[in-house]
């Protein structure tokens, strides 16, 4: 008998078309100085733990402030919604995690009612205008993605990741079905690595291939 499986997908990027904590450090700090963080991460001058607090550092705005600003933006994949019925008819689990803020991506869920989502992600911590981050764990990436994947691996499913980005790529390399999204890093990365793995541009694509395995 085939193993039951388990989908974990990231959010930025794969299931929502923007990027939830770009859009609010840009509001605060501008792109520019945003980049020049994201650059030094790229380039191992700085763990994603460290840039991502600095970017944070420089957002003074409330929490309904930002919440705002990103519910004023349509970001999802239109394909995620009938996704997501489409794995709860089937009893398939579903996971959301996220190197971004598990209130950001809540918050972007709502008015879609998929707020009801298992969410694995850091969290924001906010005072009137001050943000801290509670991190999801030690690792210098703030959040392995790939330990929820070994953990659902052990208890004997079969796993799928959807991912676009460098967060994603130790999680890539632990899941049995990957799907990358077209033209990103991660894809370019198993390019190079010589992973295998489906190339997405949403998430019809991506239900499309894991009907066909399940009917087998
Ligand atoms: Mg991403």
């Amino acid at each position: 008998m085939t193993k039951a499986l388990k989908i974990f997908s990231d959010f930025d990027g794969a299931i929502s078309l923007i990027d939830t904590g770009d859009l609010i450090v840009d509001h605060c700090i501008g792109r520019v100085a945003r980049r020049a963080i994201d650059d030094k991460i790229v380039a191992g001058k700085m763990s994603f733990r460290e840039g991502f607090a600095a970017q944070f550092a420089g957002v003074h705005l409330t929490w309904d402030e930002a919440v705002g600003r990103l519910q004023l933006q349509d970001g999802l994949d239109a394909a995620f919604p009938p996704f997501v019925r489409w794995t709860e008819a089937a009893n398939i689990p579903l996971v959301a995690l996220s190197s971004g803020f598990e209130q950001f991506i809540r918050a972007c869920l709502t008015p879609m009612r998929l707020a009801h989502l298992e969410i694995r992600a850091n969290r924001a911590l906010v005072q009137g205008r001050n943000w801290q981050i509670a991190f999801r764990d030690d690792t210098p990436s703030s959040h392995d993605k790939s330990a929820a994947l070994r953990e659902a691996r052990s208890q004997g499913y079969r796993v799928a990741f959807i991912g676009d980005g460098i967060s994603d790529i130790p999680a890539a390399r632990v899941a049995d079905i990957l799907f990358a999204k077209k033209g990103e890093r991660l894809a370019e990365y198993c390019d190079q690595a010589g992973i295998a793995y489906h190339s997405f541009v949403n998430f019809d694509e991506v239900k499309m291939v894991l009907q066909q395995g399940e009917a087998k």
